[in-house]
């Protein structure tokens, strides 16, 4: 038989400790990529976002994972003040939606939170593939998870090749001129630089594989 990776609120928790984790080391790196093409705050946002997302979450252990990844979303709307707080927000909070009040759930279902979470921000955002946003590191990840899984891989090697998606996805924007957000005002000198916003989701995806890994 094979057996599922079932994941709850312990793989969310994990999650989000991981990006906190991951966003303080690469705090300096998001700044400067975001200074080059935007305004140098990428690093900080994310930071101080992840930061309060791990203290609400350490507040109430008891919660449902889709009730995690809500409160989380909720969080960073209310600390992040740049472009990502809104998109992240609203990402988290529809994924969390996905899973209502259900204890665990199993990899088909992280395809549709994830899925949710990249309709969300398109939705909010207008973005699509090409833009030079987050949304090209975030969009292959979630077609590749969802492509493995129906396979058949496992779910530890089905993530592994979506946060390779979303690495591949965050530098193929290096080349490209931003058509969404605030490196958009600067037209053809937004090309040659990666994105900032799609670096941190590949980052994102990167903690999801390994929280997952953690609490299998
Ligand atoms: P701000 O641009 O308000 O300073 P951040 O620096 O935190 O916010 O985030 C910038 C990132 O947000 C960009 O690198 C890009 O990936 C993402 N972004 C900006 N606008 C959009 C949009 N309309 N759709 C999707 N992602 C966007
Ligand atoms: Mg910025």
């Amino acid at each position: 038989m094979i057996s599922e990776t079932v994941m709850d609120a312990a793989t969310i928790t994990s999650w989000m400790r991981e990006i906190d984790a991951v966003m303080r080391v690469e705090r300096d790196h998001l700044v400067q990529l975001d200074a080059a093409i935007g305004d140098g705050d990428h690093g900080i946002n994310m930071v101080r976002g992840f930061e309060a997302v791990v203290q609400a979450i350490d507040a109430d252990s008891t919660v449902p994972p889709g009730k995690l990844l809500i409160l989380s979303g909720r969080t960073l709307v209310s600390t992040v003040g740049g472009a990502s707080g809104p998109l992240w927000g609203s990402a988290l909070r529809s994924g969390g939606r996905v899973l209502g009040d259900q204890a665990s759930f199993a990899g088909p279902q992280l395809v549709e939170v994830l899925a949710a979470a990249l309709a969300s921000v398109k939705d909010l955002g207008t973005a699509s593939v090409g833009d030079k946003t987050m949304v090209d590191a975030l969009e292959p990840a979630v077609d590749t998870l969802r492509e493995r899984l129906e396979s058949g891989e496992s779910l530890d090697d089905a993530l592994d090749a979506a946060a390779g998606a979303a690495e591949d996805g965050m530098r193929s924007t290096i080349p490209l001129q931003a058509r969404k957000g605030r490196a958009s005002y600067l037209g053809e000198r937004s090309v040659g630089h990666q994105d900032p916003g799609a670096t941190s989701t590949a980052l994102i995806i990167r903690a999801l594989q390994k929280a997952v890994i953690a609490e299998a």
